[in-house]
């Protein structure tokens, strides 16, 4: 009798970071897990500086913060950038004029950001945007993976899957596998998304983005920094390391090789100078177009990252919204594999997740509108440019890019830090609330110790670390509920004395 195939609990398409983050999650909730990836090798140029360069937003520290590989992601391994210090109080004097990022090219300044206003942060070793690159973060991931026993096939390309009410079959490298469930985090052109007919919808490109490395003839013709032309936008960095945005529709990208007579004839185009180019050393397309799947599950089948949303690399998002919808995804997954999971848990996946992505497609496109090359477009980056020198203007864009506005609507409980990450909590004892998610649980956190709060214990040994304990700044609060991926469910206001009979219907209701 013919052997039936090992089912594992998920299958994922795509070794990518996303991929790779999503098994760790997974992994660590003790669920097995096989990864499918179709390159051989997991190195490439564009994962390398200066292509490679990705900034992570504090959501994305935070998470890797949270499973204790931050630095391991450090910038410290990697030469070549400059790594800002991870302080407490990104608002001290060697901050002034320290660039905090950019909307539409347009900077903002840490002198301006006024951290006060961020009633619930506490000082952390996350404080800012740090950059890093795809390749350091691509092999962290792929390290830890390995150590906790998520097993990768390279070389294996998803093909097609058919799914059942208890299974998913998937087709790749020639072989059928079996998983109970199937994740697609197979990037942009996802066939995971495009064989379980998932609907993608947006927006149509403008234009085609490019990022060259370059020769010039005279390095100096051409003014560095950022340009907004008659005809498009160009950056320059010396000696040759140029992006440029060309309002073609989008017609150019994949469409032909990226010769250099090509890129010359572009780069005078919109610069407005007669540049020669001697040599094209590396070079990539990019474009506008913004899309997104109007559901992030199909029965078994569920999409992660750029599988489930597409949209253009300024401002740098992708990345951490791939990266945040593993971190959501993870311990629901697990959870409902390991029959825990409360109704309508997985589906909260969708619904949080595809709202946030929402907002992010948003921001990319609002930043198109501002780099048209029209007069209007003009105008409104004279605008853009005052409000963002303002304080309220910097705090503003620093939110949005750092990420440290990010809120679930839980569509419960009207405290202000329901649905946001967990402020890092200093315990009497000089541990941190961090510390406590790293094995993937959720974290009760009883400032005072309220005994009938901690009679649950018990119940939730597997899902929940309970800790009794005060901490060095209550923020006005007496007991925090955290989720596994470090947001927080549920809170207990100081003043509120009915706390305990309203935590304990939490967990009845939880259960
Ligand atoms: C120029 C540029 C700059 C960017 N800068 C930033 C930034 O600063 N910050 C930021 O947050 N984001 C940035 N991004 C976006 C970011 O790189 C992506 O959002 C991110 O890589 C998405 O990760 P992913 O794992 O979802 O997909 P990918 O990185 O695309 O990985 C998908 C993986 O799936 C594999 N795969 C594909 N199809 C199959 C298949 N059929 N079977 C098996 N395997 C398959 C691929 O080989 C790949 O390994 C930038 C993007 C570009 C192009």
């Amino acid at each position: 009798m013919k052997d039936l195939p090992f089912t594992y609990d998920v299958l994922i398409a795509g070794a990518g970071p996303v991929g790779l983050f999503l098994a760790c999650e997974l992994r660590l909730a003790g669920v097995s897990v096989l990864v499918l990836e179709q390159a051989e090798d997991p190195g490439s140029p564009l994962k390398e500086l200066p292509f490679g360069m990705r900034g992570l937003s504090v959501p994305t520290l935070e998470a890797l913060y949270r499973r204790g590989i931050l630095s391991e992601v450090s910038l410290s391994n990697v030469s070549g950038i400059h790594s800002p210090k991870t302080s407490s109080a990104p608002h001290c004097d060697n901050d002034a004029r320290r660039p905090g990022g950019h909307f539409a090219g347009i900077q903002f300044f840490h002198d301006k950001i006024d951290v006060s206003q961020w009633q619930y942060h506490l000082p952390g070793p996350v404080a800012t945007n740090t950059p890093t690159t795809m390749a350091t973060l691509e092999s962290v991931l792929a390290t830890r993976a390995a150590a906790i026993g998520v097993e990768i096939r390279r070389g294996t390309r998803v093909q097609e899957f058919q799914q059942s009410s208890t299974e998913v079959t998937v087709h790749a490298g020639g072989e059928d596998l079996q998983g109970r469930w199937l994740v697609g985090c197979d990037g942009g052109r996802s066939v995971v998304r495009k064989s379980g007919g998932f609907e993608f919808v947006g927006t149509d490109p403008e234009f085609t983005g490019y990022s060259v490395q370059v020769e010039i003839e005279d390095p100096d013709a051409l003014a560095t920094g950022r340009h907004y032309t008659a005809t498009g936008m160009f950056m320059y960095q010396k000696p040759g390391n140029i992006s440029m945005v060309d309002f073609d529709g989008g017609a150019f990208h994949r469409t032909r090789p990226i010769t250099i007579d090509h890129v010359q004839k572009v780069l005078r185009h919109i610069s407005g100078v007669q540049v020669t180019v001697l040599a094209l050393h590396q070079a990539t397309t990019w474009t506008d177009r913004a899309f997104q799947a109007t559901t992030y599950r199909k029965g078994r089948v569920l999409l992660a990252g750029d599988a489930a949303h597409i949209h253009s690399p300024l401002g740098g998002q992708g990345l951490n919204l791939g990266l945040g919808d593993a971190m959501n995804l993870g311990w629901k997954l697990a959870s409902t594999i390991r029959g825990q999971a409360p109704d309508g848990l997985l589906d909260s996946y969708t619904t949080e997740r595809h709202a946030i992505g929402a907002q992010v497609l948003d921001w990319s496109r609002a930043q198109v509108a501002i780099m048209r090359p029209s007069r209007s477009s003009r105008a409104l980056e004279a605008i853009f440019r005052d409000l963002v020198y303002t304080t309220d203007g910097a705090t503003y864009f620093a939110e949005r890019v750092w990420g440290t506005r990010l809120r679930y609507d839980f569509g419960c409980g009207d405290h202000p830090l329901v649905g946001c990450s967990a402020p890092d909590f200093e315990l009497a004892d000089g541990t941190r609330l961090g510390e406590y998610l790293r094995g993937g649980k959720g974290v009760l956190l009883d400032f005072d110790g309220h005994s009938p709060l901690l009679e649950y214990r018990n119940l939730f040994d597997e899902q929940f670390v309970c800790i009794a304990s005060d901490v060095k700044e209550r923020l006005g609060v007496s007991a925090v509920l955290v989720r596994p991926d470090g947001y927080v469910a549920w809170v207990a206001a100081e003043d509120d004395e009915s706390f305990v009979e309203a935590a304990s219907r939490w967990f009845r209701m939880a259960r």
